[in-house]
């Protein structure tokens, strides 16, 4: 869609103008034109014309003599001297004595010229821009030189326009837009029956799940326009400014109906008034004006209001009531026949090779948004390009999933002998835990080339299809996966090191869940001792228990976690020498697969029994 800004301009543009050209007139064009028409020359030079009897038309003044040659082509100027005879010889030179020789105005109609009328055009001017900024913003907060213009971006619908189809899977969310589509196509349709559309539509889900992508869509499925503005922008340092971007912005909407006004991040403005002292005024009085500007417009007018949040919790409820923005939209992390055709949608601007199976690279990507999904197919085919090939390669896409999880590959960093080794068993503990357990899912890939992130090296895990629903078993055998890295440093080697880090933070999280939030245990039975704060951005949790509940929640937390711990060592206590095996081999390539790592372990398996 073509972005076409809207062309007003602030209302000291125009005064500045008026001033500027007033100005440049008077100091440079007026002296210019006189010193052009009048020369100056001494009383010498005025003499000898006149003995030149060269002289024409002559005004004597109080100060100054003015003269003209006997053609009357030029006009010149001298001072006055004390000179008796003057006049005599002027005369017999045969000068013409007259006045007003320079054509010189009267000096009322110069200062009438000079002054008054330039302040009259200046004051009408901006009587009239006032007059017209009034009317545009529809309030006297606008008086302040154009602050208070929305400056919406307006989509003008063009062929090239976002449609449904360019936006892959987020099928319920489309079949609920559609509706809309349709009612901005065939108005009548729904007015007939008495129906009325929702005002206003909220798009709810987590960053980069293409929550933008469908308002336009929409708006290029109806082929109407589409204002896009982000809450944070109608904040602003001046109390009253948002509010009359509001109302700007309203205006502007309803003059185009039927369109789209698109409000991205609602939350700036939306949030909780919590009437506390010294909240934020301006926000309130944005808000107050949205929803005034709300209830203001009769629900069939064709503006339809979509505005897309990832903190739905944390909107005013006066916002979401019946009649404002009624209807919500949610717009989920994609599952894994969405992954795959956001991947499908995003390659065809790339040349992919034909034997690329996307099926696989969306199991790979698990849990990654719209978003991150095309950038990880932008990553491969910058890859492809780094290596001087002209197609991406599905390796090339594997190694992008790697650099979105866990950075790029650290190419010289510094390892040691021993830290590799170290490294490699952790991994294998890892991988073996996982593998020896019957509810885990399967090994991808193992690495211990370190990543600019910080990770050593890792274990990628792939599910085969989405999970929805986890176990209590399933999650006990992750969490004895996460410490298996651990628990394989601890039998090898004797000694822990810091590297588990990052298993130590998931495995606790998910212990944690356990306890507060997924009812496993027998002691809380099923009484929530968590809630989610925060469902769209990293899931927050608040407690909601007695202190002597937290100390319980604790002790059961640090118990789940150990007893995993403790059944991760057993297993590869028992698979001592794959564990041996199987490290000295990912030690020595680096990389190795999942295949690889299965083949091994059931050989070995084979000639054990
Ligand atoms: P949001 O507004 O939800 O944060 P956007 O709509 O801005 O996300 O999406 C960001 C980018 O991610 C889009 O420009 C698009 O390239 C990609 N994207 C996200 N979701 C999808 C999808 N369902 N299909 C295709 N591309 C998507
Ligand atoms: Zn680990």
């Amino acid at each position: 869609m073509k972005e076409v800004k809207s062309p007003k301009k602030p209302l000291i543009y125009y005064y500045g103008i008026v001033l500027l050209v007033i100005l440049v007139f008077n100091m440079v064009v007026a002296p210019l034109l006189e010193t052009h028409r009048v020369k100056e020359v001494d009383y010498g030079t005025f003499m000898k014309m006149i003995e030149e009897k060269n002289i024409g038309n002559v005004e004597v003044d109080d100060s100054e003599i003015v003269f003209t040659d006997k053609d009357g082509q030029q006009i010149y100027k001298t001072g006055k001297m004390d000179d008796a005879t003057l006049t005599d010889r002027l005369y017999t030179a045969g000068a013409t004595f007259t006045r007003n020789i320079t054509g010189e105005m009267s000096p009322l109609l110069s200062f009438f010229l000079s002054v008054i009328l330039p302040i009259a055009i200046f004051a009408i001017l901006g009587q009239y821009m006032a007059k017209k900024m009034m009317s545009q913003a529809g309030g006297p907060n606008a008086m302040t030189f154009g602050m208070g213009k929305s400056n919406a971006k307006v989509y003008v619908p063009s062929s090239d326009g976002i449609r449904f189809a360019d936006v892959a899977g987020e099928d319920e969310a489309k079949e609920n837009l559609a509706e809309i589509v349709d009612y901005l196509h065939n108005p009548r349709k729904y007015t007939d029956v008495g129906a009325s559309m929702p005002k206003g539509v909220l798009l709810v889900g987590p960053p980069g799940t293409g929550k933008t992508m469908l308002a336009k869509a929409v708006a290029g499925e109806a082929g109407v326009p589409f204002f896009s503005m982000s809450g944070s922008e109608f904040v602003e340092m001046f109390v009253g400014m948002g509010a009359s971007k509001v109302r700007d912005l309203f205006k502007q909407a309803k003059e185009k109906a039927p369109c789209i006004v698109f409000i991205d991040e609602i939350d700036a403005i939306g949030k909780k008034r919590d009437g506390q002292i010294g909240g934020n005024d301006e926000r309130e009085q944005t808000l107050n004006q949205l929803l005034t500007e709300m209830d203001g417009f009769e629900g069939n007018n064709g503006v339809i209001i979509l505005a897309a949040t990832n903190r739905p919790e944390s909107l005013d409820p006066a916002l979401t009531r019946p009649g404002r923005f009624d209807r919500r939209v949610p717009v989920e992390l994609p599952d894994l026949a969405g992954r795959e055709a956001i991947l499908k949608v995003h390659a065809k601007k790339i040349k992919a090779a034909e034997d690329v199976d996307f099926h696989t690279i969306a199991r790979m990507a698990a849990g990654t948004s719209g978003a991150e999904l095309a950038n990880i197919i932008n990553e491969a085919a910058l890859r492809a390009v780094r290596d001087g090939r002209t197609v991406v390669k599905e390796a090339d896409l594997e190694e992008s999933i790697e650099v979105v999880i866990a950075g790029y590959q650290k190419k010289n960093a510094i390892m040691t002998d021993a830290e590799k080794k170290v490294v490699a068993y952790h991994e294998i503990g890892h991988a073996l835990v996982a593998a020896l357990q019957t509810e885990s899912a399967p090994v991808q890939k193992i690495t211990i080339i370190p990543r600019t992130s910080g990770a050593l090296g890792y274990t990628m895990q792939v599910e085969q299809n989405d999970k929805v629903l986890m176990t209590k078993e399933e999650l006990e055998n992750k969490i004895a996966t996460l410490t298996g890295g651990r628990a394989a440093e601890e039998l090898v080697f004797g000694q822990i090191t810091t590297g588990a880090s990052n298993d130590i933070e998931q495995a606790t999280k998910l212990a944690r869940a356990m306890v507060t939030r997924y009812g496993m245990t027998d002691e809380f039975d099923m009484v929530a001792m968590e809630t989610v704060t925060n469902q769209y951005l990293g899931g927050d949790t608040s407690l909601a228990c007695s202190a002597d509940t937290q100390k319980e929640i604790d002790k059961k937390v640090v118990e789940t976690v150990k007893t995993q711990h403790e059944k991760a060592r057993r297993l590869l206590a028992e698979h001592r020498s794959k564990l041996d095996e199987l490290a000295r081999y990912l030690y020595e390539k680096e990389t190795i697969t999942g295949s690889e790592f299965m083949k091994i372990l059931q050989e070995k398996e084979g000639a054990a029994k």
